[in-house]
C-alpha cells in the first residue's frame, strides 16, 4: 500500500498494487497543467485507489482523440493529483511525485516527445515515443 497527498495536506490517498504503465509525459497539456517540462505518472487500477481524506476538485477537458479527461487537484493548494480518461474508468493516472515516497518509480517510456522541450534532458535508455506506444493510447 502506498500513500500520498497534496502539498497542503487537505487531500490524502492510498493506492495498492503495481503500476500498469510508468511514463513521463511531455504533452503540452501536462506541461501547462504542471508548470514543468514533463509529468511522471503511473497508471494504476482504479479499484485499488481511494481518497482517504478531503475531496479533490475536478477539471474536465477533451483529449486530442475527443475523450473527456478529468484532472483532479487540490482546490486549496492547486497540487495536480491524478487523471482519469472517460474511455478507461478502470484506470487512474497518478502523479508520481504526489506519493509520500516517489523514489520507486521506474519510467518505461517517454511519451509525447514530439512536444518535449529542447532544454529538457531525456534519458536515452528509456524508449521515446512521438505520441503513445502502441496499445497505450488512453
Ligand atoms: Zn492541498
Ligand atoms: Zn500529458
Amino acid at each position: 500500500m502506498r500513500s500520498g497527498g497534496c502539498l497542503c495536506g487537505a487531500i490524502r490517498y492510498e493506492c495498492a498494487g503495481e503500476a500498469q504503465f510508468s511514463l513521463q509525459c511531455h504533452c503540452r497539456d501536462c506541461q501547462r497543467g504542471s508548470g514543468a517540462p514533463h509529468v511522471a505518472a503511473v497508471r494504476m487500477a482504479a479499484d485499488s485507489f481511494r481518497i482517504t481524506q478531503g475531496a479533490p476538485r475536478r477539471y474536465v477537458a477533451k483529449s486530442d482523440a475527443g475523450n473527456d479527461i478529468t484532472r483532479a487537484f487540490c482546490a486549496d493548494c492547486g497540487t495536480p493529483l491524478y487523471v482519469q480518461v472517460s474511455t478507461r474508468p478502470d484506470i487512474v493516472g497518478l502523479r508520481v511525485c504526489t506519493f509520500d515516497d516517489p523514489s520507486w518509480f521506474r519510467p518505461e517510456a517517454n511519451i509525447f516527445v514530439k512536444s518535449a522541450q529542447p532544454w529538457d534532458h531525456l534519458d536515452p535508455d528509456i524508449p521515446a515515443f512521438a505520441v503513445y506506444p502502441t496499445g497505450k493510447a488512453y
